[in-house]
């Protein structure tokens, strides 16, 4: 374990945050780890419990107080080794993962929580630096060819995990470049774009193929990838967007979507050197986000970066308390109220409003909400449990972003041309990965609905896992 009585001696320490006042003026990262000694007395204040909550909490099942104990003792090769054997890609997770560990932890029931997130990004960053991250070469490879659609986080663990098992494996991405929403939704600010190219090449080093602006349909599947490809996997993601249904919204100029939004963002910073600008421009804008999600504050913090005059958040959750509901003990994930770095760069945030209308002949001008009320527990918070008030406001606009999150995988396409079985949620039906085509297994957002990096990365290494026992039963 750390120190016996480190979490007695030493407080939480958070990784370095740029100012609020300078980091506005860019768009790239702006949180970075402590030095290796304060990060060792972070590891430090693991308690090693007899039953690590964290671990379990961690979707990718991270050895948690493992790589503590090993930081600490400063063995951080071996605290390298024992992080990526449960994840691929912690330079990704140790970044932008809302780490579920953290609230599990134990001493989170007296004090602050370990330092997890902090801890996982030291190691890996670490090890990028000392040379230890190194392409694992294949020696023996099987005669088997698999086709991965999709090349997301879940796509890249697969492609991963396959390709080290000594298969031949083939990624096919209909964007021009790899890496799923990590590249085109994520922003920059929170994840560098260099981090994910660093990973793929390694992966392309290692032997994986890549190729881009390919969208793969039914019929290219049928003609082209059945032919040459023992197995498919399909890692697509959930890209069909929930609309913003109100009155008057339909075709009217300065109403977008948070993909198009984030999409034209992060492409105009990619393409920097050819001086290409954003599609969606909130400079000198009233910005109104619509959806209190992750999606929401990355707008909130591309807006601001971007200079907008004022940015309000609109939610229909009403503000959670600051401590843990009864009803929502430890080690589950507090519903309490978060602020994340975006909205601490300064954003008006109002919660509990229900849109009603938008105003402005063919272009935004304002915003109609309507307040509701919840019931004041955790449990009869359910998703639509609220009454509507009287009170109704108009919110100056002349930008509005909607990011009410995603429905399910595109159906349209892939899906439908090839028959696949969907569930009831509209994502793609699977037992153990694998659809109703016996030749196509399928994993990460697309099985799972709009989720995380983790449970991608998850998803994905667990799919690598089922075709290997599949291939190595027949
Ligand atoms: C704005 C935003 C911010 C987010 N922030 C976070 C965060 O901070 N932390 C976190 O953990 N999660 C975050 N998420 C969620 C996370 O990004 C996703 O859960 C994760 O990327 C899903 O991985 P995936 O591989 O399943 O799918 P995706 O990342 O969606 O990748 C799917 C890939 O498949 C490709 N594709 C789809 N169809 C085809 C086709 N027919 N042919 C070829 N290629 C195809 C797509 O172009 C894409 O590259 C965020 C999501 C969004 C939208
Ligand atoms: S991947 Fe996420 S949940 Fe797992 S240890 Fe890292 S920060 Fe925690």
């Amino acid at each position: 374990m750390g120190k016996l009585t480190g979490f007695m001696e030493y407080p939480r320490e958070k990784m370095r945050k740029e100012p609020v006042f300078s980091r506005i003026k860019h768009f790239k990262e702006f949180i970075h780890p402590r030095t290796n000694d304060r990060v060792r007395t972070q590891a430090a204040r693991c308690m090693d419990c007899g039953v690590p909550f964290c671990n379990n909490a961690c979707p990718v099942n991270n050895l948690i107080p493992d790589f503590n104990n090993l930081v600490y003792e400063s063995q951080w090769k071996s605290a390298y080794h024992s992080l990526i054997s449960t994840n691929n890609f912690p330079e990704f997770t140790g970044r932008i993962c809302p780490a579920p560990c953290e609230p599990a932890c134990t001493v989170a029931i007296i004090d602050k929580p370990v330092a997890i997130k902090h801890i996982e990004l030291s190691i890996i960053e670490n090890a990028f630096k000392r040379g230890w991250v190194k392409p694992k070469i294949v020696t023996k490879r099987s005669n088997i060819k698999i086709a991965i659609i999709g090349s997301g986080p879940a796509g890249m663990a697969a492609a991963d995990n396959l390709n080290i098992a000594g298969h031949n494996v083939v990624v096919f991405e209909k964007h021009p470049h790899f890496g799923g929403l990590l590249r085109y939704g994520i922003p920059d600010f929170k994840l560098d774009k260099s981090v994910i190219d660093r990973r793929i090449n390694i992966l392309k080093q290692e032997g994986i193929k890549f190729i881009a602006n390919c969208t793969v349909d039914g019929a290219y599947i049928k003609e082209h990838i059945f032919s040459k490809f023992d197995l498919v996997c399909l890692c697509c993601g959930a890209e069909e967007q929930r609309e913003l249904d109100i009155p008057g919204i339909k075709n009217l100029a300065g109403v977008h979507y948070a993909m198009e939004y984030l999409v034209g963002q992060n492409k105009s910073l990619h393409d920097k050197k050819k001086n290409v600008k954003p599609l969606i421009n909130a400079h000198g804008k009233q910005v109104v986000v619509v959806g209190g999600g992750d999606t929401g504050a990355d707008c909130v913090g591309t807006a601001i970066r971007q200079g907008a005059k004022s940015v309000t958040q609109v939610q229909l959750h009403k503000k959670q308390p600051l401590e843990r509901y009864v009803t929502n003990p430890w080690p589950n994930w507090p519903k309490t109220f978060n602020n994340s770095s975006s909205h601490e760069e300064g954003c008006i945030r109002e919660f509990s409003y229900l849109t009603k209308s938008v105003l402005g002949k063919n272009k935004i001008e304002a915003l109609e909400v309507q307040k509701i009320i919840w019931p004041d527990n955790e449990i009869e918070s359910g998703q639509r449990n609220y009454k509507l008030s009287g009170k109704t406001k108009s919110i100056a606009c002349d930008l509005l972003i909607s990011a009410l999150g995603f429905r399910h995988t595109l159906h349209n396409g892939l899906v439908k041309d090839l028959d696949l079985a969907l569930d009831g949620r509209g994502n793609l039906l699977v037992d153990n990965f694998r659809s109703n085509n016996s030749r196509i297994f399928a994993a990460g957002d697309m099985v799972d609905g709009a989720n995380l990096v983790v449970t991608a990365i998850d998803s994905g290494r667990k799919m690598a896992t089922m075709v290997n026992e599949h291939l190595a039963s027949i």
